[in-house]
């Protein structure tokens, strides 16, 4: 017989074995020998009490010995001298798209237009030390795509359960820790993904199907309605009929020759901002409501929304113990995201902290039509790029000096390698974003006393939150509804945002090029 159960223990208790046994046979009323095995389901923190608590959900073996755990089969097979798809873009929906495929006997063949992992780390160097882009490879672009160096969370508001869980179980399947499978807000950290994409990619490739790095899809070539290849910088002609287009938000040249070649696109709207960065051990005083954290409990995270002007803003992508990390695509661009590593352990905690802009907003600056959301995004990125003064040092403001219009005369300590220099954020971010922005954190301040403070730092700008542009698609078949065999996929189509939703959009555009309706 089992029972599943809740118990709420003190950190250090939810780690040390006898103390949960012993709060099991509390809970339910059983003497030792009967509970014959427990498995944790779900592990959660709560910080709504004076003292902190681990809530654990418990599956309780009792008179009966727990079965030995199936190891997920990702039913994977050999697709050598199959019929192939093409999938352009190898992040997450790329990856995963590729998986599911070859799991249904199909061949992918994914082009990337950066490099693999590895050779891709020395660019994010040269972003970081000497503030140089390289258009092809960067945080964004490379295999394991935006995902590879980022945080790794892998929470999603996507609310299908059983896809969750089978990205979860595919992830751990490559080497993740099976912890992602029960915690509520799994992560995987930077330090570890690379591992994680590469044994992905080996495994593509061992079942038959190909990756190509450093191949970047130029032109879609049609048959009349209908997808017949598609050809790549060198201008190679790779023949296809059913293509997966996986680029990402950040493909602008994607977007200009879907536009140029009048397949249909719509500009979409999305949330720019700052990136906000406080020390990681004030943030833990104020979720934990002590003083110092101790060493059973992770690096204290915060979501945080409002509504000022008639606009969202809320915090975003929060990376506790993290870095604020160079994520532009090209150079006089600057924009910035977070990562942090597995353990979290840096001294910062910082978020996206974002604002919803639409067409209004485009309208306001003079950009109409089908990109006028990317054009916007770049006219910020530029702005910010010159308000720093070039080699991607970011403007930045103190919290309090920010919302009371002064220039900050010091600028606090920073996880952002290239630098910070200080400018008034107002001059560089649209004026509705700085003072819907400017009302929110105090908002924020309020819903979270101690939030509000001059050591936290404001960095410009966070624009690459969602794609500026929606490529349509039918709502079941998920073809474009002007071309066949195009199926726009995941982040860059409007339909992902984040890894594992992205993950599972892959999936599915892999279940409809194969056929399955
Ligand atoms: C620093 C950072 C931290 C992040 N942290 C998290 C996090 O903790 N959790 C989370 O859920 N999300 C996070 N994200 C967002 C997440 O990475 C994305 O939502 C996700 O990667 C989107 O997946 P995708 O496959 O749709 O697109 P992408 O990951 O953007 O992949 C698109 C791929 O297409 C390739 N490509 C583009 N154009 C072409 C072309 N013309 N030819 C060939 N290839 C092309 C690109 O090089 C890229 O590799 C983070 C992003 C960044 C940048």
């Amino acid at each position: 017989m089992t029972q599943d159960i809740q118990v709420l223990l003190a950190p250090e208790q939810a780690n040390d074995e006898r103390q949960i046994r012993s709060s099991l046979e509390k809970a339910t009323g059983l003497n030792a020998k009967r509970i014959k095995g427990y498995e944790i389901l779900r592990q959660s923190i709560d910080a709504r009490g004076r003292a902190v608590r681990i809530q654990l959900l418990v599956r309780v073996y009792i008179d009966e010995t727990p079965p030995i755990a199936e190891a997920f089969d990702p039913r994977l097979q050999s697709v050598h001298n199959k019929a192939s798809v093409v999938i352009v873009g190898a992040g997450p929906a790329g990856l995963f798209a590729a998986l599911r495929l070859i799991s249904l006997g199909i061949k992918p063949i994914v082009i990337e237009r950066g490099k693999d992992v590895r050779s891709r780390r020395r660019d994010l160097a040269a972003m970081n030390k000497n503030g140089i882009v390289n258009p092809e490879s960067n945080y964004c672009f490379g295999e394991g795509g935006a995902g590879t160096y980022s945080d790794g969370k892998l929470y999603t508001r996507s609310t299908k359960r059983g896809d969750v869980k089978r990205i979860l179980n595919l992830f751990v399947h490559f080497g993740a820790e099976r912890n992602i499978l029960i915690e509520a807000h799994p992560h995987i950290g930077t330090n570890k993904l690379p591992q994680i994409i590469t044994a992905m990619r080996e495994q593509i490739v061992a079942c038959g199907g190909e990756v190509l790095f450093e191949t970047k899809l130029t032109d879609i070539l049609l048959d009349g309605d209908a997808i017949k290849g598609i050809q790549t910088q060198d201008g190679s002609i790779i023949g296809c009929t059913k293509l997966i287009l996986a680029t990402g938000h950040s493909a602008r040249d994607i977007f200009e020759l879907l536009d140029r070649k009048n397949i249909l696109i719509e500009a979409k709207p999305f949330a720019l901002g700052v990136r906000i960065e406080h020390p990681q051990a004030l943030i833990d005083s104020i979720q934990y409501s002590c003083s110092y954290r101790g060493e059973y409990l992770p690096p204290a995270a915060y979501s945080l929304v409002s509504q000022e002007n008639g606009r969202g803003v809320f915090s975003f992508c929060m990376c506790p113990g993290g870095i604020i990390a160079p994520a532009g695509t090209a150079p006089g661009e600057l924009v910035v995201n977070g990562w942090s590593p597995s353990k979290r352990n840096n001294p910062y905690a910082n978020s996206g902290t974002v604002v919803a802009v639409d067409e209004r907003d485009f309208a306001q600056y003079g950009f109409s039509g089908r990109l006028a959301g990317m054009h916007f995004q770049q006219m910020v990125e530029q702005h910010c790029f010159a308000a720093g003064g070039g080699n991607l040092v970011a403007p930045a403001q103190r919290m309090v000096d920010f919302v009371n219009g002064k220039t900050s005369s010091t600028l606090p300590g920073c996880s952002y390698i290239p630098g910070l220099n200080s400018v008034p954020l107002r001059e560089c971010l649209p004026a509705i974003v700085a003072d819907t922005l400017r009302k929110g954190v105090q908002s924020f301040g309020k819903k979270m006393k101690g939030y509000y403070t001059n050591e936290a730092v404001l960095v410009a700008t966070e624009s690459r939150t969602s794609s500026p542009v929606r490529i349509p698609r039918d709502k079941v078949r998920l073809e474009h509804p002007q071309i066949r065999g195009l199926y726009p996929c995941a982040e860059g189509a409007g339909y992902a945002g984040g890894i594992v939703s992205a993950a599972i959009d892959g999936e599915r555009c892999a279940e409809m090029a194969a056929g399955m309706e």
